[in-house]
Order: C-alpha cells, then sequence, then structure tokens
C-alpha cells in the first residue's frame, strides 16, 4: 500500500545523485586538505616506506635544517662537512645514495646547542685541555678535585655569612620600626641609622658577588663533570670509574637520527673540529641508510665515535651490504649478523656501561 507523500523513482535517483555528487565532493576536499596541511609528511612515509623496500635505492636528499648561532658554523661550512660525509657513502656504495637539495628538504640537519657544546666552550674559553685524550681526561678531572673540593667550603661560608647577614637586617628594621612608632628619633640615633644602613648594604654586595663567583664555579663544575662523562665512555676508560665519576651529568651523545611524524632528521649536539664534525655526520647518515650499529671501536658506525678519518672498516661495509640489500632477499639469506650494541644513550641520561 502506498501512502501519498511516497517519493517518485525519479525523486529518489535524483536525490541519490545529489547525494553522491555531495559525498564526491566531501572526500575530494578532504583529500585535498590532507595533501595540503600533510603533504610533506605523505610524500616522507611514502619515501620511507619505498626506501624500506628497495633500500638504496635511490638517492636520500639531505639539507640543511637549523644552526644554532652559538656554534659560530655558516651554512656553507656544515654544508661542506655534510658534502663530504655523503662522498663516503656515495664512495662505497659505488653510486649516489646522498643528494644534496634546498634548505630543510628531505633529511634535515639541524646544530642543536645545548649543555654539551655548552660545557665544552666553557672549557675551552679557560685554556683546558678538551680533546679526546687520555691527557687531557686526567687534567681535566684533576681541575674537577681542586675546584670541587674548594666549593663545598666555600658554599657553606657563604650560607654562614648570608644568616649573619638577615640577623643584623632584621635587627635594623626593628630598630626603624621602633623609631617609627615613637614619631622621634634624635641626630645622633639617625646618624647611626644611616651608617648601619650603608653597612648592610655594601654587606649584601659583597655576598651577592661572592654568591655569583660561587653559582659560576657551580656550572665550570658541572660542565667539567659533562665533559669528563664523555671522555670517559669516549676513551672507553673504566666502567668503574663511569659509575664513580658519572653521576647525574653527561649525556654523552654527539649527534642523533630520528625519524619523527615520517620527517626524517639529523641533530648535531657537539662537535670539537671539522674533521670530527665530517666523521659525526658520516655517522649519522649511515644511520638514515638503514646501518646499524658494529663492533670494531674504530669502525665509523662503531657506537662509541672513538675513530679518526673517514676510512670505513670491513664491519662498515658489511653491515653497509646489509642495510643496503631489500629485506626480501636478506630473508633468503642467512641468519643475520649479531646484534650491535644498544643506540645512542637515551635523552633522559647516559647509558651505563654494564
Ligand atoms: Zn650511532
Amino acid at each position: 500500500m502506498s501512502t501519498g507523500d511516497e517519493k517518485r523513482p525519479e525523486e529518489v535517483s535524483g536525490a541519490r545523485r545529489l547525494f553522491d555528487l555531495f559525498l564526491l565532493v566531501a572526500v575530494l576536499n578532504a583529500a585535498i586538505w590532507v595533501l595540503l596541511t600533510r603533504g610533506p609528511q605523505l610524500l616522507s612515509a611514502a619515501r620511507l616506506l619505498r626506501s624500506g623496500i628497495f633500500p638504496c635505492g635511490s638517492p636520500i636528499t639531505y639539507s640543511i635544517g637549523g644552526i644554532d648561532q652559538r656554534f659560530g658554523l655558516s651554512a656553507e661550512e656544515l654544508g661542506s662537512a655534510l658534502a663530504e660525509a655523503a662522498a663516503v657513502w656515495n664512495r662505497a656504495a659505488g653510486r649516489e645514495v646522498f643528494r644534496a637539495g634546498p634548505s630543510g628538504a628531505g633529511l634535515a640537519v639541524n646544530m642543536v646547542y645545548d649543555r654539551r657544546q655548552e660545557a665544552l666552550d666553557k672549557l675551552r674559553g679557560m685554556g683546558l685541555k678538551t680533546d679526546r685524550s687520555i691527557a687531557a681526561y686526567k687534567s681535566l678531572k684533576a681541575a674537577y678535585d681542586e675546584l670541587s673540593a674548594g666549593l663545598d667550603l666555600r658554599q657553606s661560608s657563604l650560607e654562614a655569612r648570608l644568616a649573619e647577614y638577615r640577623k643584623r637586617e632584621a635587627e635594623y628594621n626593628a630598630t626603624v620600626a621602633r623609631y617609627n612608632r615613637r614619631g622621634f628619633a634624635s641626630p645622633q640615633q639617625r646618624r647611626r641609622l644611616d651608617s648601619a644602613r650603608s653597612e648592610l648594604e655594601s654587606d649584601f654586595a659583597l655576598i651577592k658577588s661572592e654568591e655569583g663567583a660561587v653559582n659560576s664555579d657551580i656550572d665550570t663544575l658541572n660542565a667539567m663533570a659533562t665533559t669528563i662523562n664523555q671522555l670517559i665512555v669516549e676513551l672507553n676508560l673504566d666502567v668503574e670509574q663511569y659509575n664513580r665519576e658519572g653521576s647525574a651529568m653527561g649525556v654523552y651523545e654527539e649527534g642523533h637520527y630520528r625519524v619523527d611524524k615520517a620527517l626524517p632528521a639529523i641533530d648535531i649536539y657537539k662537535y670539537s673540529d671539522h674533521d670530527q664534525l665530517v666523521r659525526l655526520l658520516a655517522h649519522e647518515l649511515g644511520h638514515a641508510l638503514g646501518l646499524e650499529h658494529v663492533p670494531g671501536m674504530e669502525s665509523l658506525m662503531s657506537p662509541v665515535n672513538s675513530g679518526s678519518g673517514l676510512v670505513l672498516y670491513p664491519d662498515d661495509l658489511a653491515e653497509l651490504d646489509r642495510a643496503c640489500t631489500s629485506p626480501l632477499l636478506r630473508s633468503r639469506r642467512q641468519a643475520p649478523p649479531p646484534q650491535a650494541p644498544a643506540l645512542h644513550a637515551p635523552a633522559e641520561g647516559p647509558e651505563r656501561p654494564s
């Protein structure tokens, strides 16, 4: 049975066509919106997926991201260091696996200034040896012990002086309040008050200046601890030493390759000279190419950057070969090589060697 307001077939199909059209426009709009707002990420995700299936198949574009001015490093200098680092892998792979791109494109390389480089700069400014050597470690450790011993004494003496000052300040304020309540002070009493106030003021200035000096030495001590911890790890020194002196300081990571929301990037935190920067960049580019750490201490892909030069060792080359082999082919081969040691220290603190 039909009712009076039932739609005729042509009306129904017309409404449906209108609805389909509306749906199509909505889907297209959503797609355009996603492309516009998430375009670079989608593109990057697609590239990462492709490089996962066909590793080293097409060159990875790298570029210069942000450079903190405090490094005193120009974009040209970073660009040439990057070109040298990229050439290491291009040569080894026998084809272009890295290619320079315009600023911010592809794999962005950032120079991130934090307490690691700050510590190094501060100690250098004081004329202390900070190179990666046992001699530098020993002289830094001696300077640390000396400064640390004197600092404890100075801190407790400063606290005592400040407590004494607060007592005298309270006495002075009480006297002023008493005269104010009385509403009268003799000229002699006024002179005594004036002289007490100026004495308090000059004492306070002295305490403040000593406090500034103590704080600056605490900063220096922290900078020393950070650098000492880095040296302990980089020089592969005694683990007991590390645990004894490691304290809460010292994330020793110099650089880091990361993929954030499908956008790959390299952050560099600390470098001592051009050659070391190139080596560090080459190491992080290795990670971008899919290489893991290798056990050889001198190797470029060693977890601790303790070697020198840009020569790739046999375990670097074997790891390059593994990383550049498609996982489809890799699974047909023999068992994978043993896992490299843990990656760089996590952001919250150093990994304690065990
Ligand atoms: Zn690494």
